[in-house]
């Protein structure tokens, strides 16, 4: 395995380990632990596990360890803890390097359940929260204060698709001593450059694009050597959300492919961006990888390309977006993201429901929200099934 593979190859070889058999495809090692050959071997190992050394699959196990080493590749980063869900992973981030006293800066356009671990859980037990409007730089720079033991924030926020300036935030936080801890899902692993803008952490809900084909659960934090095996893994090995070696597998089967993928998706997103734009049915369409986005130079900059959803706003409100919704032939109503199938969710009502009216308006969740998840299928059908659905808003 080399570093200096290019990314395409990293994702295809990377982190392989064959068994005595020399398997082709990559072994799933279904099994919860691992023979000794002495009691003196269980001692040692109990002791100190070397590299490729297994004990107990809540510990770690070779799938699991592909499926980290092939990721880790991919960012750039020194190594990566593979969780049981996306969710497993903020939480095994945050929680694992905080304690009470412990004060953290976020941005206020969050995932609900990240939100849920800030606002309810943290503060709980003792750790200061403050919430900020994440692409007002002077805003971090007012809110990070010297016991600011990290920042967190979403590269691109769900699901209005703003963008954060990454390397602006990680100066002010790296200022005052803060780690920068990104969940990096709407940027994809594969756009990402999180790490070489000065991301400390790294988070992925590997149910996403990793998976992309809307199977499993899974979840991946990426930093230093150090930060994963000294700080997430004994947080992590003791609570219990280890990935499963069958999940490991098909997320590890994902990432020969993603590359792929998640290109194909995005320049779909950009035909259907283009499509949408000045559609007299809607009041804004929102893609970073279009020009029309408020900070497409920013996006261009921090991603390449815009990622792989298209957010709009249908005139009329909610019903005019249910009748849109109910329309589509092609797309599912549905609420994940980075699927092969394109996906159509209404946030105000699904997935961001549990938030009062006013911090909808405040994070721009209107009642004609629209939030596309672009997939595999055929760029013209889509714009085909979108623009017949619109009629019928
Ligand atoms: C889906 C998602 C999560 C949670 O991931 P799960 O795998 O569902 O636990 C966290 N953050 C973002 C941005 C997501 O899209």
């Amino acid at each position: 395995m080399s570093k200096d593979w290019n990314k395409r190859t990293k994702l295809v070889h990377g982190g392989v380990r064959r068994s005595q058999y020399n398997e082709v495809s990559e072994a799933i090692f279904l099994t919860q632990g691992f023979v000794y050959d002495t009691a003196e071997q269980a001692e040692a190992r109990f002791l100190k596990t070397g590299p490729d050394e297994f004990i107990y699959a809540r510990y770690g196990n070779p799938t699991v360890a592909m499926f980290e080493d092939r990721i880790a590749l991919l960012e750039g980063a020194e190594d990566a803890f593979a969780t049981a869900s996306g969710m497993a992973a903020v939480n095994g981030a945050l929680v694992s390097m905080l304690k009470a006293g412990d004060h953290v800066v976020a941005a206020r356009s969050l995932f609900g359940s990240s939100l849920y671990i800030l606002e309810d859980i943290l503060a709980r037990f003792g750790v200061e929260v403050t919430l900020v409007d994440g692409v007002d730089l002077d805003a971090w720079r007012a809110a990070v204060r010297a016991d600011t033991k990290l920042v967190f924030f979403e590269s691109i926020s769900n699901p209005t698709l703003e963008v954060i300036d990454i390397p602006a935030v990680a100066e002010i936080a790296h200022a005052v001593g803060a780690l920068v801890v990104v969940d990096n899902v709407f940027s994809t692993p594969v756009f990402s450059k999180a790490i070489e803008q000065g991301v400390d952490v790294v988070i992925y809900s590997a149910t996403k694009h990793i998976d992309g084909q809307g199977r499993a659960l899974g979840g991946v934090i990426l930093g230093t050597r150090e930060f994963i095996r000294g700080t997430v893994e004994p947080y992590m090995k003791h609570t219990g959300a280890a990935m499963s070696p069958f999940t490991a597998w098909i997320m590890l089967k994902g990432l020969e492919t993603i590359d792929l993928r998640v290109r194909a998706q995005a320049e779909s997103a950009l035909k259907i961006a283009d499509a949408l734009q000045g559609h007299p049915k809607l009041a804004r369409v929102i893609y970073p990888g279009h020009p029309s986005h408020a900070q497409h130079a920013l996006a261009a900059d921090m991603a390449g390309m815009g990622g792989t959803v298209v957010s709009f706003d249908i005139k009329g409100g909610q019903e005019a977006a249910f009748r849109f919704l109910n329309a589509l032939e092609i797309a599912v109503i549905s609420n994940n993201l980075g699927d092969a199938k394109s996906i159509a969710t209404h946030p105000a009502t699904t997935t961001h429901q549990r938030l009062p009216a006013e911090q909808k308006v405040e994070l721009g969740i209107t009642p004609g929200l629209i939030r596309f998840s672009v997939g595999l299928e055929d760029a013209a059908d889509l714009v085909a099934d979108l623009l017949a659905a619109l009629e019928q808003a």
